[in-house]
């Protein structure tokens, strides 16, 4: 699912990635892990198509993300990636349901079509009884869900995760992971996330380690 070789990034005059070669197949659950300030976040924004590296590709599905601009790139990473970070951001003035359908309408998918999706993936996070509450009704772990939601309504090909249970108590977190492991069993769903959680990091495919803006695993590359 994801091919990235030799990704480059400097701010101003520090060099943060370091040439960083990392390969994920479909399905695989694999962790990132690694002191503040590594570059983890960095890496994770690169291969999302958040932000450009300074050299080097990102392969994605076999379309080279990389070069990428503009609308196309929007586009691509409407129907292909997800993300989930520490805080969830969720709208505050929209409902559970309208926060997971929005990237769906923005995406252009019929709007039934979106919401029945939504419900369908709220429902399988257990949040069947929230879907009209806004997020500051809901508690850390429901919203995390919620976030968790959105990312997957336009069944993403890869789903990032920075600290996605940086926020969360010991509970909350193992059900998410639980989450994560229930989406890869039923939707072969890949995913890649930053963790300092030693649970999740273990209970992984595969751990990846970072140090000063390098990969130190030589298996990184499958
Ligand atoms: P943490 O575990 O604390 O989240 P991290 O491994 O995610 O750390 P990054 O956020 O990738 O680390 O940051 C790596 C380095 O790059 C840090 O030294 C940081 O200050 C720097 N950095 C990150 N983003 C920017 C930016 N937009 N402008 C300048 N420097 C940045
Ligand atoms: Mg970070």
């Amino acid at each position: 699912v994801l091919v990235a070789t030799d990704i480059h990034k400097r701010f101003g005059t520090v060099e943060v990635l370091k040439g960083v070669d990392l390969s994920i197949q479909k399905g695989e659950i694999v962790s990132i892990v690694g002191p503040s300030g590594s570059g983890k976040s960095t890496l994770l924004h690169i291969l999302g198509t958040l932000d450009k590296p300074d050299r080097g590709q990102v392969m994605l599905n076999n379309a080279n993300v990389t070069a990428l601009t503009g609308k196309k790139l929007a586009q691509f990473r409407n129907h292909h990636i997800g993300f989930v970070f520490q805080f969830h951001h969720l709208l505050p003035e929209f409902s559970a349901l309208e926060n997971v359908c929005i990237p769906g309408w923005m995406a252009g998918t019929k709007k039934q079509v979106v919401k029945d999706r939504a419900v369908e993936l709220l429902g399988l996070l257990g949040l069947s009884h929230r879907l009209d509450h806004k997020p500051n009704a809901m508690s850390g772990g429901e919203q995390q869900r919620v976030a968790v939601a959105r990312a997957l309504i336009n069944n993403p090909d890869i789903l990032f995760a920075d600290e996605p249970t940086g926020n969360l108590d010991s509970a909350n977190a193992r059900e998410l992971h639980q989450l994560f492991f229930d989406l890869r069993k039923n939707f072969g769903q890949t995913f890649l996330i930053v963790t300092h959680n030693e649970e999740l990091a273990q209970l992984s495919d595969r751990t990846v380690h970072m140090k000063d803006g390098k990969i130190l695993d030589a298996s990184a590359v499958a």
